[in-house]
C-alpha cells in the first residue's frame, strides 16, 4: 500500500481498538481502566495523562464510530459515517519530532483527550484511505463465527480473514477436513 509509516500505524491503531469492540464477536476488550492503558502502551500513543472512567466512556464511543466506518455497506456511507466523527473532533495539524521519531504530523490538539486523540490520528488516517479510492480495503473477517475488522494491505487486495494465523488456519483446516469428509 503506498501509505506512510504514520498512516500504517493509525491504521493499525484504528483495527486494534475497533476489534476490542463486543460488536466483534468476542468480549468487551476494554472493560476497564487498566485495559485501556494496555491499549495505549500496545499502541505508544503518545502524550496521554492519567486515565479516568471518562476516557473509557469517550474512547468506547469513538470506536462505535470507527466500527462503523468499517462495516459501511458502501463508499458514501462510510464518507458520512467519517466525515459525522471528524466533525466532532478537534483536529490541529502540527509539525512534532518527539522520541527519537523524525518529523511528523500530530492531528490531535496539544491538550487533547484519549478519545480525542484517536479520533483525529485515526479519523485522518482513514480519511487519506477513503480519498485514495481504497475504501474495500476496510475489511471483516470472513469466518463465520469472527466479525473482526482489518485493512487489507494485500497488493491484489484478496485478503479474507482477520489474521491469516488464527481465522486463516481455522478455515483452512475446516476446508481441508470438509474435503476429506466428501
Ligand atoms: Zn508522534
Ligand atoms: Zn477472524
Amino acid at each position: 500500500m503506498p501509505f506512510g509509516h504514520d498512516m500504517v500505524h493509525s491504521l493499525a491503531t484504528v483495527v486494534e481498538l475497533v476489534n476490542t469492540s463486543p460488536s466483534t464477536g468476542g468480549d468487551e476488550g476494554l472493560s476497564g481502566l487498566a485495559e485501556l492503558q494496555a491499549f495505549v502502551e500496545s499502541r505508544k500513543i503518545s502524550g496521554v495523562s492519567t486515565l479516568t472512567a471518562r476516557d473509557l466512556g469517550q474512547v468506547r464511543m469513538v470506536r462505535e464510530a470507527f466500527h462503523r466506518v468499517f462495516t459501511a455497506p458502501d463508499q458514501p456511507t462510510a464518507v458520512r459515517t467519517l466525515n459525522a466523527l471528524l466533525a466532532e473532533t478537534r483536529i490541529t495539524p502540527r509539525l512534532t519530532e518527539h522520541d527519537g521519531h523524525p518529523l511528523h504530523v500530530h492531528y490531535f490538539a496539544a491538550d487533547a483527550t484519549l478519545a480525542e486523540h484517536v479520533a483525529a490520528d485515526c479519523g485522518v488516517a482513514l480519511a487519506h484511505l477513503l480519498v485514495e479510492g481504497e475504501a474495500e480495503r476496510l475489511r471483516t473477517c470472513s469466518a463465520p463465527d469472527c466479525d473482526r475488522v482489518f485493512v487489507d494491505e494485500s497488493r491484489n487486495r484478496s485478503r479474507v480473514y482477520c489474521d491469516s494465523r488464527t481465522c486463516g488456519n481455522r478455515m483452512h483446516v475446516a476446508a481441508y477436513r470438509a474435503r476429506r469428509r466428501a
